[in-house]
């Protein structure tokens, strides 16, 4: 047979087609996170790159069957692909000798006190080179993609030097040209005071301000801003002058708020209009309302407090006042060591209290809008980008109720397919 001249691609025989509804939002917020479709025996058809038209497969027009490539489905789920809005996935090496520590009663002070934490990630990325850090992420963007996630936001901040942070965001940039998913990159160099600066620590404050942010934003690095807001690391004054000189070159704020303390990060990221601002664990109920009146994103990290056996964030209190939550792993060598967003979607359910149709919704639509990218991904409507999972499920339920397995099938990413099983 010789190969169809017509553009479209259908998948036919689709037991079941889920996706948020969007009617042209960029987000859904509080009840609405429950606007799901899901259509039964559905088609897609698939333009180029590009999803051209979804329904019923018995309705599929003439017009794109003549002549198509005609995929069977075999009666898979398809969802839309996961968006991971928050990672630390470039890092030098792993960290389970700590871990073994931690299961043996020692607590995380204790082992930072050790050198451990975030500071043995910082010795351990400033050693490695480009090259071993690109083949490192690589490796992991190509497992992510098989547990269905299509775009991912990484982020530097584990150099905390001006060369070595730089060093990450071309690591990062280097696998977004090298990878088939969507990488964003978001500069974190206010990730930790590195030992170096631990005595005078408003000189590395100074740094990031007057010398780091504006050369990632000269070099066009990246596009976001992020700082972690917490006792030990940067204050709340500290914060706001990073964001705000983030903002003034033109980077957009994000913040690691309230994760271990109140200490008023959410308020921060609603003054200064935060992107995102994710952790939570310990948000006030006035942070709260002003979530659910303001565009800042709620971003949920479950796999953190399941991992460290910490507090969980109020998904339901946010979501029942009217915030944006989405969901997102946190993947990285110290406090979740996973990058299955099916994961943290189960927990949510069962630890915060969220419905699969809420989940569903904060791990695609609602985290691509953290990225500023939910025009183009993040749903299975027409016109969006092709970045389609196909699971081996009865329904979308069943996802978050089978935790522990991988029941990803295939993916289409931009229209390219890549078949697992
Ligand atoms: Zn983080």
């Amino acid at each position: 047979m010789t190969k169809s001249n017509s553009p479209f691609t259908v998948i036919r025989n689709l037991r079941q087609l889920t996706t948020p509804v969007t009617n042209g939002k960029p987000y859904l917020r509080g009840r609405e996170m429950r606007n799901i479709e899901t259509v039964d025996n559905a088609a897609i058809v698939i333009n180029s790159d590009t999803i051209e038209w979804i329904g019923r497969d018995t309705d599929v027009p003439d017009q794109y069957t003549d002549d198509a490539n005609i995929i069977d489905g075999n009666g898979l789920v398809a969802l839309p692909g996961f968006v991971d809005m928050h990672t630390h996935m470039v890092f030098g090496a792993t960290r389970e000798e700590e871990f073994a520590m931690r299961c043996s009663g020692a607590t995380y002070q204790e082992i930072a006190a050790k050198g451990g934490g975030i500071n043995n990630t910082v010795r351990t990325t400033r050693e490695a080179d480009k090259s071993r850090l690109r083949k490192q992420t690589m490796r992991f963007l190509d497992k992510m993609i098989r547990h269905g996630t299509t775009t991912v936001e990484i982020k530097s901040g584990y150099g905390l030097s001006e060369k070595d942070e730089v060093k990450m965001l071309d690591v990062i940039n280097m696998v977004k040209e090298d990878h088939l998913i969507n990488i964003v990159s978001t500069f974190l160099g206010a990730h930790a005071i590195p030992p170096e600066y631990k005595e005078h620590r408003e000189e590395y404050v100074d740094l990031v301000c007057k010398k780091m942010i504006p050369y990632v934003a000269k070099k066009n690095l990246t596009g976001f801003c992020d700082v972690f807001c917490e006792n030990g690391f940067f204050t709340l004054e500290e914060s706001r002058r990073i964001l705000q000189t983030g903002i003034e070159h033109r980077l957009a704020p994000k913040i690691h708020a309230d994760e271990l303390s109140p200490l008023g990060g959410s308020e921060l990221a609603i003054e200064v209009n935060a992107i995102s601002a994710d952790h939570l664990e310990h948000i006030s109920d006035k942070a709260i309302e002003m979530f659910a009146k303001s565009d800042v994103i709620a971003g949920m990290l479950p796999g953190v407090s399941f991992y460290l056996g910490h507090d969980y964030a109020p998904a339901r209190k946010l979501i029942d006042a009217g915030a944006i939550v989405a969901l997102a792993t946190d993947f990285n060598p110290g406090s979740c060591v996973s990058y299955s967003v099916p994961l943290m979607m189960t927990m949510a359910c069962t630890q915060m209290k969220m419905t699969p149709e809420e989940t569903l919704t904060a791990a695609t639509i609602n985290a691509a809008a953290a990225l500023n990218m939910s025009r183009i991904v993040g749903s299975i409507e027409e016109g969006k980008q092709a970045d389609i999972v196909f699971l081996q499920m009865p329904n979308y339920m069943y996802l978050p109720y089978h935790f522990g397995e991988n029941h990803v099938a295939a993916v289409m990413k931009s229209g390219t397919w890549l078949e697992y099983r």
